[in-house]
């Protein structure tokens, strides 16, 4: 498992990995998706888990053709335990709507499991996490990726596409496009769902929201054709 693990991450994190502590020594082997989840619920290799009400482990089909995979869990999903369903989660399921993708039909999950946030009043503000985070639960996600196997992959936003792709890589120079990694068949990034709802104003709002859709047609395309060659 180890060597397999390893293969599916950038080199530059197998180096960090030889320095962070990370969920590996804590995932069980040979488990499918409800064993890991349980397993990830008592994880502690990074200190967010002091931070979050809950680990919010992935949620989709063990047969899920499409994964989405996006930074971490906000402020609904840390409360409930669940991943995409507080306010992105909803731009998230009408976009998939109106790109002709049915949420039943993917796994969705995040790159970091725990919520990172900071203080401001009584509110909860979402904090991003650092490479040492990002670095310690990556080994979720992978084993996650082993247990789907999903042909399809679209990475959430700069966090998921740069955790999974590199450092160097930019969304807005990539976004949209078809790239090579050892994850899955097809992996694209494009923007998180959370973005859209911060834009300036409607204008920008609805622009990136058609942006947002156009790559999920994307995927939308590859997923009907493997559905009917199956
Ligand atoms: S964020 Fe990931 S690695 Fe850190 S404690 Fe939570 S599940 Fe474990």
């Amino acid at each position: 498992m180890t060597r397999l693990l390893n293969s599916l991450m950038p080199a530059s994190n197998s180096y960090m990995c030889a320095r962070i502590q990370t969920a590996e020594p804590h995932i069980p082997r040979n488990a499918g998706l409800a064993e890991l989840r349980k397993a990830a619920a008592r994880c502690k290799a990074c200190d967010l888990w002091k931070l979050g009400t809950q680990t919010v482990f992935g949620e989709g089909s063990e047969h899920a053709r499409v994964m989405l995979v996006g930074e971490q869990p906000g402020d609904k999903e840390d409360r409930q335990g669940r991943p995409f369903v507080g306010p992105a989660g909803a731009v998230l399921d009408r976009a998939l709507a109106a790109a002709g993708i049915d949420r039943d039909d993917v796994y969705v999950t995040n790159i970091v499991k725990h919520f990172k946030w900071e203080p401001r009043g009584k509110r909860r503000i979402h904090k991003k996490p650092n490479v040492v985070e990002i670095t310690a639960c990556r080994p979720w996600l992978d084993a996650e990726i082993l247990v789907v196997r999903p042909e399809v992959v679209i990475l959430l936003g700069a966090t998921a596409a740069q955790g999974i792709l590199g450092r160097s890589f930019r969304v807005s120079q990539s976004r949209g496009q078809w790239l090579d990694s050892d994850i899955a068949k097809h992996v694209m990034a494009t923007g998180h769902p959370s973005s859209i709802l911060r834009a300036q104003d409607d204008d920008t709002r609805h622009e990136e929201m058609a942006r947002f859709v156009d790559d999920l047609r994307k995927a939308a395309a590859v997923f009907h054709r493997l559905k009917a060659a199956s």
